[in-house]
């Protein structure tokens, strides 16, 4: 973005709003805008004695996964920008902490990807109380209601019991033909 009007114009300002193709990397797994998506960049341009402050909303489309039931979600996303871009470094901040106006340009890239990628949740979900799925059925737990169960014992007591009773069955039948032959 060119701020080349508000170099050494301090108390100058510009709003911009413009819709710009989402770049790469607005994402966490399973939750994120899809690049080349519209986003709708509104800002004010504040010139300043140190630099250029950036301030306003970038609008997204968010696109994603439920972490729990895998619904797709599709959803808004308003992220705020506040920053100050310097015309020089300061070497009493660390570089990684400033933003530099660098040629008459401001990339306010790296800011909406910090401010974004810090606010989206790991685990999102379709609905604050989305349930899930069934982990025996794969039924969506909210609309099955809260008495759905499965009279199914866990596997590795279905293999005891299955080998218990087999066991069961052959000494009953041993002690059987025992007791047949000592007759
Ligand atoms: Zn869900
Ligand atoms: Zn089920």
């Amino acid at each position: 973005m060119s701020i080349t009007d508000l170099i050494d114009a301090p108390g100058a300002s510009e709003q911009v709003e413009v819709s710009w193709p989402a770049p790469a990397e607005l994402s966490v797994p399973l939750l994120g805008i899809e690049r080349d998506s519209a986003m709708q960049v509104d800002i004010r341009l504040d010139s300043v004695h140190e630099g250029v402050l950036v301030s306003g909303t970038v609008e997204g489309t968010l696109t994603g996964q439920c972490s729990r039931c895998l619904d797709p979600i599709t959803e808004t996303v308003t992220i705020d920008i506040q920053e100050l871009f310097q015309f020089e470094h300061d070497p009493m901040l660390e570089s990684d902490e400033q933003h530099l106006v660098e040629h008459g340009l401001i990339n306010i890239e790296p800011i909406m990807r910090d401010a974004l990628v810090t606010s989206l949740p790991f685990q999102p979900r379709c609905s604050p109380d989305c349930e899930g799925l069934c982990d025996q059925c794969g039924v969506r737990l909210e609309g099955a209601g809260p008495d759905h169960h499965h009279e199914q014992l866990d596997p590795r007591w279905a293999a005891l019991a299955d080998f218990a009773s087999g066991n069961v069955n052959e000494e009953t039948s041993s002690e059987n033909s025992e007791q047949q032959e000592k007759r």
